[in-house]
């Protein structure tokens, strides 16, 4: 019995993800669906349910916990909820697929708050809060974007993020300045680029390789991996992307499924279109 935590999960890919999950009939499982929002959660668990249940595995159950990866009351109330229910350690598989991004190009220092604050520090902050819940041969799959590959940001900043010595410290500090230099309109200045949400995303791609880094000689031989899920069809996508949310989990559900043996050779790296590919 697998036990798998999805983040953001009241709608878009995250809500396709529990769907699929539960479908499952080659594993059994027990589905946290976690948002931050209690009314917006509990009626997309009872939509799924109504809609989809007689096609899952007899054996799943899916059950709703509140989550805001922002709030770091509501992250110690999910630990004590995990404590209680289930004891240390528990996950098989996380999903940090939580995100916002703002619609159109505009930049401000409010949008660049929000978004490196979900994107990157929420989903750090929670990522480091499940560690200790972590199974043996467990999975952490971060769904991050096409849009936060090296090639986001210059020269200079894509050696920062990619050097072998970056510590989660640093990838803060990095994150930190941008939304500082958006902030002082210093971004051409400081060779930053002007969209916050790849830049969210290229930090959080970032923490992935860190973390497995950390990782490296944790006993438990956990898998780190982020991903793309494809340009999806999502309140976040938009109406003109050319794949529904059905595409939008084969990437993340790869990382949950494949034997991960297969896996540890890429640990920490970055997927697309289910297969390991150059950041
Ligand atoms: P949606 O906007 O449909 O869903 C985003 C989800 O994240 C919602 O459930 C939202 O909750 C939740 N969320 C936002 N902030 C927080 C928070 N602080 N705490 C907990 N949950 C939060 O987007 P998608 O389903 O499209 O996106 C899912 C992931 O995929 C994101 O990480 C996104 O960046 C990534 N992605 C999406 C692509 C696409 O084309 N759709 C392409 C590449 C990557 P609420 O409803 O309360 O706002």
């Amino acid at each position: 019995m697998r036990l798998i935590v999805v983040t953001g999960a009241n709608k878009g890919i995250g809500h396709a993800l529990v769907k699929h999950l539960a479908a499952e009939s080659s594993s059994a499982s027990k589905i946290i669906l976690t948002a931050r929002s209690v009314q917006r959660g509990e009626q997309a668990l009872k939509q799924l349910e109504s809609e989809t249940r007689s096609n899952w595995n007899p054996k799943t159950t899916v059950s709703f916990h509140q989550l805001d990866i922002n709030d770091n009351k509501s992250i110690s109330e999910f630990s004590a909820f995990l404590d209680k229910e289930f004891g240390k350690p528990c996950i098989d598989v996380l999903f940090d697929n939580a995100g916002w991004a703002s619609m159109g190009s505009l930049l401000t220092a409010d949008i660049a708050s929000t978004t490196i604050n979900t994107n990157y520090f929420g989903t750090v902050a929670f990522t480091e809060a499940m560690l200790e819940y972590m199974n043996p041969k467990s999975r952490i799959v971060i769904v991050s974007s096409i849009l936060g590959k090296l090639n986001a940001v210059s020269k200079e900043l894509a050696e920062k993020f990619s050097s072998d010595k970056l510590t989660i410290g640093e990838l803060d500090g990095l994150m930190i300045d941008f939304v500082e230099a958006v902030r002082q309109d210093k971004t051409k200045e400081k060779g930053y680029p002007s969209n916050a949400y790849a830049y969210s995303k290229v930090g959080i791609s970032a923490y992935a390789r860190v973390l497995a880094r950390k990782l490296k000689d944790d006993q438990r031989g956990i898998f780190v991996g982020s991903c793309h899920p494809g340009w999806i069809k999502t309140d976040m996508g938009g109406a003109n992307a050319p794949h529904d949310v059905n595409y939008g989990v084969k990437t993340p559900l790869y990382l949950a499924n494949e034997q991960i043996e297969k896996l540890y050779p890429h640990n920490g790296e970055y997927f697309s279109e289910c297969k390991h590919e150059k950041w």
